[in-house]
C-alpha cells in the first residue's frame, strides 16, 4: 500500500472567491460567457478545453483569444477540489479523500478490472438512509453533493491515470462509472442527473451510457425517470427477498416494500436480455444467505432481465453482521448460475486500504469526532455544524 498526504494548498482568496466554471451545463457556460460579452459559440471552445482536454489553466488554452483567456482567469477558476488523501492498494484500487470548498469531504475509488477500470463516485457527503450493514448510513454529516463535485470526482481520477484528452474509446485504464460510492443517488437526483448529462456529453468526456451504472437502494419514485433522462444501467441493492428482513435491514423498505420495487424495475425503460438490471445482494450469515433464500430471489425477479452481484459483506468496527461462509456463498451463486443467472461473487478490492464505501472517510470521521470530544472535554464550544437530513 502507498499513501500520500496531500499538502494543503496555499491558501489564494481571490482565486476561491472566483465561481468554479466545472459543473455548469452548456447553457449556464453560455451565460457565464455572455456575463464577459462572449458570443455563445465560445462556451463550445471552452467545453471542449475543460472537458476534453481536461485544462485546468485558462492561459494554456490555446484556440481562445488571447484576451478572452486572461478575462476567464480575472473571473473563473476550473478547479478540482482539494486531494486531502490518496491511497493506492497492492491490487491497484486507489481511493481518494476530497475536500470542497465547505470542508465537507467525500471519496473516490478507482477499481482496476482485467481489461478496463471503473470510477465508483459519491453523490453525497454521508446518508440519510441507515441500512444496518452500510458504514455510510452511521455518519452525521449529510448534504448532497452539486452537480461540480461529482462531475470532479470523475475527473480527478482522469487527472491521477493522465487520461487526457478525453479518449474516444472510453478510456484505457478508466473505461466505466459507477455510482455506488456514499449516499443515495436518487435522493439528489437534480445534481446526479446534471453531473451525469456533462459526464455523458460527447463533445467533453463523452462516457457512454452503457458505461455508467447507477447504484440505488430503491427509491421507487425516481427510477423511472432515470431511465427515462439518462438512460444509464441501473443497480438495486436488494439484499433480501422478504420484506420483513428488508424492513429490518434497510428501513426504506418501509417506504417502498419488495413488490413496488420489482414493479419498478420492471418498468425501468430500455431494459432487455442484453442491458439487464443488476441485483446486488450483500452475503451476512444467517440473514439472507440460505438456498431457500437464493430460491426466493429467484421468484422475486422473475420476468425481470436480471443479473446478481454476490457482494460478501465487509465487516466495520461496530456492526452486527458477520460475513457468510464462503462455502455458502458459492453455493448461494452455484444456485443462481444454474437457473441460468449470471451471479459473479465481488472480490474484495483494497482491503489494505479499507477501499469499500464509506470507510475512508469515516477514518477522517472518526479522528474528526475524537478531536471535538476532546475540545468538549476540553471545555471548548463545538464549532462543528451537523446538518443531517430527514431520514426515510
Ligand atoms: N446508496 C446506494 C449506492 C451506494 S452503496 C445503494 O445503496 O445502492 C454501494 C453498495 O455497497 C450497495 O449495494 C450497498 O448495499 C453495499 N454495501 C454497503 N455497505 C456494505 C458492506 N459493509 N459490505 C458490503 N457491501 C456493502
Ligand atoms: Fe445509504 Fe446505500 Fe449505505 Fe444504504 S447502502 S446507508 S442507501 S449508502
Amino acid at each position: 500500500m502507498n499513501s500520500t498526504i496531500a499538502p494543503e494548498k496555499a491558501s489564494d482568496a481571490t482565486a476561491s472567491e472566483r465561481p468554479n466554471l466545472i459543473g455548469l451545463s452548456r447553457q449556464e457556460l453560455i451565460e457565464a460567457l455572455a456575463s464577459l460579452g462572449e458570443k455563445p459559440f465560445r462556451a463550445k471552445q471552452l467545453w471542449h478545453w475543460l472537458y476534453h482536454q481536461g485544462e485546468t489553466d485558462f492561459a494554456k488554452m490555446t484556440t481562445l483569444a488571447k484576451d478572452l483567456r486572461v478575462k476567464l482567469q480575472d473571473h473563473f477558476v476550473a478547479q478540482r477540489p482539494t486531494i486531502t488523501r490518496e491511497q493506492t492498494s497492492s491490487d491497484g484500487t486507489r481511493k481518494w479523500l476530497l475536500k470542497f470548498p465547505d470542508g465537507n469531504e467525500a471519496e473516490t475509488v478507482y477499481i482496476p478490472e482485467e481489461d478496463r477500470g471503473s470510477v465508483c463516485v459519491s453523490s453525497q457527503v454521508g446518508c440519510t438512509l441507515t441500512c444496518k450493514f452500510c458504514h455510510t448510513g452511521t455518519q452525521l454529516l449529510v448534504r448532497n453533493l452539486m452537480a461540480a463535485e461529482i462531475v470532479s470526482q470523475f475527473m480527478v481520477a482522469r487527472d491521477s491515470y493522465g487520461e487526457w484528452p478525453s479518449p474516444m474509446d472510453g478510456g484505457r485504464m478508466i473505461s466505466n462509472i459507477v455510482l455506488m460510492g456514499m449516499g443515495e443517488p436518487l435522493f439528489n437526483y437534480d445534481n446526479v442527473a446534471k453531473a451525469l448529462k456533462i459526464i455523458m456529453d460527447g463533445e467533453g468526456i463523452s462516457v457512454s451510457k452503457r458505461r455508467i451504472t447507477l447504484s440505488t437502494s430503491g427509491v421507487v419514485p425516481e427510477m423511472k425517470r432515470c431511465g427515462e433522462e439518462l438512460g444509464v444501467n441501473l443497480a438495486v441493492s436488494l439484499h433480501a427477498v422478504t420484506d420483513e428482513v428488508r424492513d429490518r435491514i434497510m428501513p426504506i423498505n418501509k417506504k417502498y416494500p419488495i413488490k413496488e420495487l420489482m414493479q419498478a424495475c420492471r418498468d425501468y425503460p430500455g431494459m432487455s436480455n442484453a442491458r439487464r438490471i443488476t441485483f446486488e445482494y450483500v452475503m451476512l450469515k444467517g440473514i439472507n444467505d440460505s438456498l431457500a433464500d437464493a430460491r426466493e430471489l429467484i421468484r422475486i425477479t422473475k420476468g425481470i432481465p436480471a443479473k446478481f452481484n454476490l457482494i460478501p459483506f465487509n465487516k466495520w468496527p461496530g456492526s452486527d453482521f458477520e460475513c457468510s461462509d464462503w462455502d455458502d456463498i458459492r453455493k448461494f451463486s452455484d444456485f443462481l448460475f444454474e437457473q441460468g443467472y449470471s451471479a459473479p461473487i465481488r472480490m474484495p478490492r483494497g482491503r489494505d486500504i479499507l477501499a469499500a464505501c464509506g470507510q475512508l472517510k469515516s477514518d477522517s470521521e472518526r479522528a474528526r469526532l475524537t478531536r471535538m470530544a476532546e475540545r468538549i472535554k476540553a471545555g471548548i464550544p463545538d464549532d462543528e455544524h451537523h446538518k443531517p437530513q430527514p431520514a426515510v
